[in-house]
């Protein structure tokens, strides 16, 4: 077994790594090429970055393109990127067509490969039209699909549905997240690396450094909300649940969240609640740099209890990452939230701040089934929301799509 395989079964389970090698067994020197748009930055490259080494290592023939565009064609996939989340954007005719140029271009830089690869994994909108490129192509296309196009504005979908409609199978986060279409829709959420900076075991000092480090008080409970300075991510609504709750079990919040200096209505969100906490000394707003997480990775394990009390939410990575360190979540009860905390099980599933407040008090009072339910929590991370399960989602469906006849699926040796 590799390094890298070995380094996962210790994290993940030897199970979950033996499993994948039974898979990946029938597609040992498969081509599979990704397709996205960007190398660094967001959610796309970063799970790249860790699923492309790990097919490898399971002798899959992985790898990774990223497609050229220009400016104009940049504003064209932001457009479709924000109406395919149901903002009313024009997208001029022209934008269109430099979109359909820049894919063309993109298809005779990769050519061959794509013509003869096994599986294309195509990830978003951006590259989505390279398929009309390949009417030769000898293997499965498939559209991977990160966004929640739930309610998209029509006439952008209306563009792009011919598009997707040619690919043998798309993936979606979620079943709220899919549009109906004309082939294999397949659920595949999305997963954290048990490796990374992020999310590995940290040494008790380190954790234990962030209260002097932000000004904090060792001997008080500590909870926790990790996002941006979003108005979705209700942080006025923690503070006022925190405040609600500490009339009765003293402790402090911390909201961790990133500068927005790039972000105007981040700014102004910021602003509202550094308002909100400055004469309050239980309430520490800290904005940290976009690469800290190891300080995120210690600030979850460092909180009694992580909130993540989003009035809307795609999946919620930060509600993954505070289970996967034990750590029982009281979420909103919203989006990807709802198949992660699972109500008096794993956390509990909130609207209001005073529901907050009072799964707070609970909590905190309960040292017992605080620690029985943030085991459970990282139980079902472990078995459902790591980048092995990511993996085995994808071996699955490249045999359904390569070997599968009808019901069935074929994962023995190749006849
Ligand atoms: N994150 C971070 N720094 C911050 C705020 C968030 O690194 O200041 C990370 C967080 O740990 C998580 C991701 O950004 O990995 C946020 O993903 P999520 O799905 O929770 O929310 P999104 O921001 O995508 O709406």
């Amino acid at each position: 077994m590799s390094d890298l395989l070995a380094r996962y079964a210790e994290v993940a389970g030897h199970d979950a790594v033996e499993h994948l090698r039974q898979l990946a067994h029938p597609l040992e020197g498969v081509r599979v090429v990704h397709v996205n748009s960007t190398k660094e930055g967001g959610g796309v490259a970063e799970i790249l970055h860790k699923l492309i080494p790990l097919m490898q290592a399971l002798g899959i023939d992985a790898r990774w393109e990223v497609i050229e565009g220009n400016e104009e064609f940049f504003r064209c996939t932001k457009s479709f990127h924000n109406a395919l989340q149901g903002a009313h954007v024009h997208v001029p005719e022209s934008l269109l067509e430099e979109y359909r140029e820049v894919n063309r271009k993109n298809a005779e830089i990769l050519g061959d490969l794509l013509e003869d690869a096994e599986i294309v994994f195509i990830h978003d909108p951006q590259p989505a039209a390279l398929i009309e490129h390949f009417p030769r192509r000898r293997g499965k296309w498939i559209w991977r699909c990160h966004i929640d196009v739930s309610h998209p504005y029509r006439p952008i979908w209306k563009f792009l549905r011919p598009i997707v409609s040619s690919y043998d199978a798309s993936i979606f986060h979620l079943p709220e997240f899919a549009q109906p279409l004309p082939h294999e829709q397949v659920l595949i959420p999305p997963s954290i690396d048990p490796l990374s900076e992020k999310n590995m075991d940290l040494p008790e000092e380190e954790v234990a450094q962030v209260f002097e480090r932000f000004g904090l008080d060792p001997a008080l409970p500590m909870i926790l909300q990790v996002s941006r300075f979003d108005r979705f991510k209700d942080p006025l609504g923690v503070i006022e649940a925190s405040r609600i709750a500490r009339k009765f079990v003293p402790h402090q919040l911390v909201l961790a969240g990133g500068s927005a200096s790039d972000d105007p209505e981040g700014e102004a969100v910021l602003e509202e609640v550094r308002k909100a906490a400055e004469w309050d000394d239980d309430v520490h707003v800290l904005v940290l740099p976009s690469n800290a997480h190891r300080t995120i990775n210690a600030l979850q394990r460092a909180a009694h209890v992580v909130l993540q009390k989003s009035l809307r939410e795609g999946f919620g990575l930060t509600v993954t990452e505070a289970m996967w360190k034990g750590k029982p979540v009281i979420g909103g009860d919203t989006g990807g939230i709802r198949l992660q905390v699972i109500d008096h099980f794993t956390g509990f599933r909130v609207t209001t701040p005073e529901g907050a407040a009072l799964r707070i008090r609970w909590l905190l009072y309960r040292d017992d089934k605080r620690r029985e339910m943030g085991e459970r929590a990282r139980r079902i991370v472990r078995e459902n929301f790591l980048i092995t399960r990511h993996v085995r989602d994808h071996l699955a469906l490249m045999l359904s799509l390569l070997r599968g006849t009808g019901d069935r699926l074929e994962v023995g040796p190749a006849a």
